[in-house]
């Protein structure tokens, strides 16, 4: 834990990080007057604040997430002084709306991350390294056994294990976390091997991609598709529905998961799963300390995952390394695959 300092832009408060010039907090996990937004997911965004502000091109997946919020929606790269603290809201890559906070004040810049990862995702604007004096890091995947193949080559083992169910008459369920995940595989894979059917929990979110103008291919639910189709679909389910009554309908099935915890010998089979798919909205390894090092920050503060080894790391690069105390890192309570 770092020591707070009265020259600390951001600061650990029992209701979450916050900014003392500013009097607003930065993604808090109890309510606040003012809340400051990096990205929809459950563990950064909750309900009961008295106003949020976050970066423009998030507000649909916000309001399909928290309903309709009093929601100051700000374009990525704009800046707006909140008493006497300039704020602008860059890229994370994590998500579609997902952003750094960028926070600037007497001459002292702090960037907060969020969630985010520095490879390639159509479905959002890539991560866009912000100089700054600290950076608050996240660490979700900070260990270095976590390196992430090219996207492409998952995608292309999807497509494959997809084909060859479709061949067989079996299938294909692929569980993916609702918000992000399932709409990056969407806009990943081929279309043309058959029918794409979603669950329910996924469409309110993937029309707001849509509404965003993120392409994603057609999808239907299971009600509004053939049951003779269903043998070469594709089928599209949270991680929650695993082993639920839901399936039964699909008969002969073959089940994966795409996560980055797919990486870990034993979760796939844990989980009883056919297959797994390495693919991950968080950055890896290398891409932790690609980023960190683009910012050029002397002081690097971890909020949650593999914290320990992060810090310990860029300790010893010389880096004045620290940790915040935080909420974050459980997006789906029980199950912490679904969060990657
Ligand atoms: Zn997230
Ligand atoms: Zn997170």
């Amino acid at each position: 834990m770092p020591i707070s300092d009265d020259n600390d832009l951001v600061v650990a408060r029992p209701q979450g990080l916050y900014c003392p010039p500013g009097d607003f907090y930065i993604d808090p996990w109890r309510p606040v007057s003012h809340a400051l937004i990096t990205h929809a997911h459950g563990d950064h965004l909750r309900p009961g604040h008295g106003h949020y502000l976050a970066a423009a091109p998030g507000a649909g997946v916000l309001r399909a997430r928290v309903g309709d919020v009093p929601l100051q929606a700000l374009p990525y790269g704009e800046r707006i002084t909140h008493r006497g603290v300039t704020v602008s809201f860059h890229p994370a890559g994590h998500v579609l709306g997902s952003a750094q906070i960028r926070l600037e004040h007497a001459g002292r810049t702090w960037v907060v991350s969020g969630d985010y990862k520095t490879g390639p995702d159509p479905t959002c604007p890539p991560f866009e390294p912000v100089r700054c004096d600290t950076f608050i890091t996240e660490s979700t995947f900070g260990l270095p056994v976590f390196r992430w193949k090219p996207q492409q080559a998952v995608f292309a083992e999807i497509d494959a294990w997809w084909r060859a169910n479709a061949a067989a008459g079996r299938t294909s369920v692929l569980y993916a976390y609702s918000f992000g995940k399932a709409q990056r595989v969407l806009a990943g894979i081929d279309p043309s091997t058959g029918p794409i059917v979603v669950h329910g929990a996924m469409t309110a979110l993937n029309d707001a991609y849509r509404q965003a103008g993120v392409a994603l291919p057609p999808t239907r639910l299971v009600s509004e598709t053939d049951p003779a189709d269903l043998k070469r679909a594709l089928v599209m389910a949270p991680p929650s529905a695993q082993g639920s009554p839901w399936l039964k309908r699909f008969g002969d099935f073959s089940d994966a998961f795409a996560s980055g915890w797919m990486q870990l010998r034993g979760t796939r089979r844990r989980r009883g799963l056919d297959r797994g798919f390495v693919l991950s909205d968080h950055a890896d390894w290398p891409g932790l300390l690609e980023a960190v090092a683009a910012t050029g920050a002397p002081r690097v503060i971890v909020t949650h995952g593999y914290v320990d080894p992060l810090v310990r790391y860029f300790a010893e690069q010389g880096l004045d390394a620290g940790a915040f105390r935080t909420e974050y890192g459980d997006e789906a309570a029980g199950d912490p695959e679904a969060a990657a």
